[in-house]
């Protein structure tokens, strides 16, 4: 079967990264055609979060459909800028923060597991991240919380940046806080990898099927798509910032809006193997030859087009950091919809115990949560309590959680 090319995002070309993860893609289709109808777990959404969920299932010896709409990992997972960024974090409180850094604490061996599955080398790039701030109310909070949560060998707030960069930007006075030991990736690849290690779980997947129609058998769920009907006792929603849409008529209200984020890959801005952060939401990030900068925060914005707006608004302020910035000579600009939740903190849990899960709502840091968030449906599916970093993370929360609306 010829490979089936993900919908290109609409307002640019298909681009070869695309190309290649739909290559990949259309390799495991061959491999899991014909599908069965009737499974342990069915997925919705083939993101990182679907795919991350579905290879663990797969790999704990359950029979598992992930069912997707579009071309597998074709949305935010693609679109976003791979940064995986600790900060030092090692002591917070704060809900969904434990839970991050225990899945980048277990990143590198992840990722180890993806390459021997998929037979795919996942590349982590590793270097310092310097984040700029104008002197202000906004850094010294910034350097408070460093001081309460992070490793201070891991970070320090420096006099001036290094030669390779100090050449390049524009005019301060800045604050600058210098973190070591900061990793990041090109998602793609990662992707590819993760499509791999699903194949390899025996996981089936099935690609371009259109939005399916879910209906509660009792005992089972069904679902009906374009590719075909599938029933399985369980049912995992993990379709980024659509999970509301699937659950609404389930008779669940999702705490759930998208937020956009345009990025753009432009000529190298600087000469060091190191991200650069402007203000904890811009950031520059070294891609070969050249730097991808990103990202707009655009809330309930559902296009996933890029806009002139949201590129002249990323424009304007990277340059403040790098004057030299232009766009006109950007080679790639895209959007993707980061799905955030309330209290931005993810959805990971039952809605109904034992028969209806959800994985979504990781905003800004689905790439960086995945390995953790594979471990966790699997724990959950095999009937273990919640673990202390997840329980922050019930979907039925109070504060930002689902509401029941229908009986
Ligand atoms: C601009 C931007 C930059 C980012 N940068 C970073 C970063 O540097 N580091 C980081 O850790 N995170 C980053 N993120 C966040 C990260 O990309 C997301 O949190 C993560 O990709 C969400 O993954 P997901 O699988 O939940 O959603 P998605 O990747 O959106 O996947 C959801 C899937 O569900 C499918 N779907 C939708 N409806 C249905 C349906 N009815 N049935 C079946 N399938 C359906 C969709 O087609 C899609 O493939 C960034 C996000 C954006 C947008």
């Amino acid at each position: 079967m010829a490979p089936t090319l993900p919908r290109p995002y609409a307002g640019y070309p298909l681009i070869s990264i695309q190309n290649s993860v739909a290559h990949w893609f259309g390799e495991q289709v061959t491999s899991t055609f014909p599908f069965m109808n009737t499974y342990d777990v069915i997925v919705l959404g083939a993101g990182i979060s679907g795919l991350s969920a579905a290879r663990g299932l797969g790999r704990a010896g359950l029979r598992v459909a992930v069912i997707e709409r579009d071309a597998p990992g074709s949305h935010a997972s693609l679109a976003a800028a791979g940064i995986l960024a600790s900060r030092g974090v090692v002591r917070s409180g704060v809900p969904g923060r434990m839970f991050y850094t225990r899945s980048l604490d277990g990143y590198g061996e992840w990722t180890k597991l993806l390459e021997r599955e998929s037979g795919r080398e996942v590349k982590i790039h590793s270097g310092d991240d310097w984040c700029f701030f104008r002197p202000g109310a906004r850094s010294d909070r910034f350097r408070q919380r460093l001081e309460s949560e992070s490793d201070p060998h891991r970070w320090e707030e420096a006099e001036e940046p290094l030669s390779g960069m100090r050449d390049k930007l524009g005019q301060g006075p800045w604050r600058i806080f210098r973190f070591t030991e900061e990793r990041w990736c090109v998602t793609a690849n990662l992707l590819e990898a993760l499509l791999g290690a699903v194949a390899k779980a025996g996981v089936a997947l099935v690609p371009e099927a259109g939005v399916p129609s879910v209906s509660d058998l009792g005992g089972s769920w069904k679902v009906e798509s374009a590719k075909g009907t599938f029933e399985a006792p369980i049912l995992l929603v993990a379709a980024g910032p659509w999970s509301g849409q699937i659950l609404s008529p389930l008779g669940w209200r999702a705490n759930l809006v998208p937020v956009r984020g345009q990025l753009a890959l432009v000529p190298r801005l600087h000469d060091l193997e190191a991200m650069v952060h402007l203000e904890d939401t811009f950031y520059v990030v070294p891609r070969g030859d050249q730097s991808l900068i990103g990202a707009t925060m655009e809330h309930g914005q559902w296009s996933e087009t890029t806009t002139e707006q949201g590129l002249g608004q990323l424009q304007a302020r990277l340059m403040e950091l790098f004057p030299r910035l232009d766009l006109a000579a950007a080679t790639r600009v895209w959007a993707g919809l980061r799905p955030r939740t309330r209290d931005r903190v993810p959805h990971l849990g039952w809605l109904e115990k034992g028969r209806l899960l959800v994985a979504s709502g990781h905003y800004r840091s689905g790439i960086s949560m995945a390995p953790r968030n594979g471990e966790v449906v699997v724990d959950l599916v095999l009937g273990n309590d919640p673990p202390d970093d997840v329980r922050g993370l019930d979907p039925l929360r109070p504060t930002g959680g689902y509401k029941r609306v229908l009986e």
